[in-house]
């Protein structure tokens, strides 16, 4: 077992950096990747050009707002009209290392020269997470078509780990080459590790005798704390988490303190608000907006992601200077808008969840008068005929339970099981109906 998994860093130069330099270098890069998209991909020359932008209109990191943000959508329709890359490829085609597939479907490619940007950022994540030379990995990330199973793959060698390419599926299999190779790390989804400990377990292999296993390294899924607890009890191991994206790759990274994840220092992230499409500040929740300065052949500038979350530039115990995303409140179409504060069904669930007794819900969104109103609607499940005599003290439990999660007071309803017709919103905004 490597000394330390909870020391150091890959990058310390990097990942040291002060705001002000970070600064000064997302202040070049911007520059630089503005006007290569401008004069390089006929995509960006169109939009920027609509725009009313010249090269010469981006000389600051303040300017960045002038440049019109993009939506994913948008890249489905280049491509689309114009195939494979919707004009946006500044390259030709058989100068690029490697053409991914990923969900839309949209083509990426990728050059050398960006390659080497990625893997230095996956490098430094997977060390965060507590990855070490030496480690023998199995990656369970798919390896055809999307960019995951090889960039992963290819990661973990650049950082000097012996890697087993086992991709999805074959879950009993699994344990079995785990066991028999000594595999020391885990990357995959956390609920992929969970079926292969279960499995395991059916076919004679204690999770935490038999294997070697000393690090989960988590990714395409959300880890809850509850999740983390129940893998590193049944396997004995380090669970941390990475969040990225098949268009920008590992984008941020846990660490040992284990309270959200730092941002990769190559991008420049905006956290935007979903009304105004301003940058919020520190702290207030807002869409996850990218620019990759690295991405010369398909360049990516101002991608909204779709994920809603709250950056924090508190300083971490690590040492490490980027800040950290908080949480993913989950995906922004989802998201409503109610006194101001984003409220996501992901936030009700979680209140529901700790409570057996609790079943079916709806939320509803109003405004009779002047000041927004959620009502939080919820199906007592062991109720039978009529609610039982507690259930006045429930509600007043839940409400404030409610008001520290989403952090606005919602009136809850308690009704007998059955109450709820099950649809696919449940989220119901009202006031839209005006
Ligand atoms: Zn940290």
């Amino acid at each position: 077992m490597p000394a330390d998994r909870n020391k150091g860093m890959w990058n310390p130069k990097e990942e040291t950096m002060t705001k002000e330099e970070k600064r000064t270098r997302d202040q070049k890069e911007l520059v630089k990747i503005f006007r290569h998209a401008y004069n390089n991909s006929p995509f960006y020359h169109e939009r920027f050009k609509k725009a009313g932008l010249t090269p010469e209109d981006v000389k600051t990191l303040e300017d960045l707002k002038k440049i019109p943000l993009l939506q994913k959508p948008e890249l489905q329709e280049a491509q689309t009209k114009n195939p494979p890359f919707g004009n946006n490829l500044t390259v030709p085609l058989n100068k690029l290392s490697e053409i991914f597939i990923s969900p839309g479907p949209i083509f990426e490619g990728v050059v050398t020269e960006e390659a080497e940007t990625m893997l230095n950022a996956r490098c430094k994540a997977f060390y965060s997470c507590g990855a070490r030379p030496g480690d023998i990995v199995m990656n369970t990330f798919m390896y055809h078509m999307v960019p995951a199973g090889l960039n992963i793959h290819l990661g973990f060698r650049r950082l000097g780990c012996t890697v087993v390419p086992t991709g999805v599926g074959q879950t009993v299999y699994q344990a079995i080459i785990m066991r028999d190779l000594g595999v020391t790390v885990f990357t995959g989804t956390p609920s992929f590790l969970a079926m292969i400990g279960e499995e395991a377990k059916k076919g004679g292999i204690d999770p935490r005798e038999d294997l070697k296993l000393e690090l989960g390294i988590f990714s395409a899924e959300p880890l809850p704390d509850s999740l983390r607890k129940s893998l590193t009890n049944n396997f004995g191991i380090l669970a941390r988490q990475l969040f990225g994206t098949a268009d920008l790759g590992t984008i941020t990274r846990e660490c040992p303190e284990e309270r959200g994840m730092h941002l990769e220092e190559s991008m420049i992230m905006e956290i935007i608000d979903l009304n105004t499409l301003e940058q919020v500040a520190p702290g207030e929740e807002g869409e996850i907006t990218c620019t990759m300065p690295h991405k010369l052949a398909s360049p990516i500038i101002r991608f909204r992601t779709g994920d809603a979350t709250i950056l924090s530039e508190e300083k971490c115990s690590c040492g490490r200077t980027s800040p950290k995303l908080m949480k993913i409140l989950g995906r922004v179409d989802q998201l409503v808008k109610v006194k101001g504060m984003f409220v996501h069904p992901v936030n009700i669930k979680n209140v529901i969840r700790k409570h057996p007794e609790l079943g079916n819900y709806e939320a509803i969104v109003d405004r009779p008068q002047l000041s927004d109103i959620l009502t939080i609607r919820i199906e007592f499940e062991d109720a039978g005929k009529s609610l039982p005599k507690n259930a006045e003290a429930a509600k007043l439990e839940l409400e404030n339970e409610f008001k520290e999660a989403i952090r606005i007071k919602a009136v809850v309803e308690l009704l007998e099981k059955g109450s709820i017709t099950e649809t696919k919103e449940k989220i119901i905004d009202l006031r839209k109906m005006e």
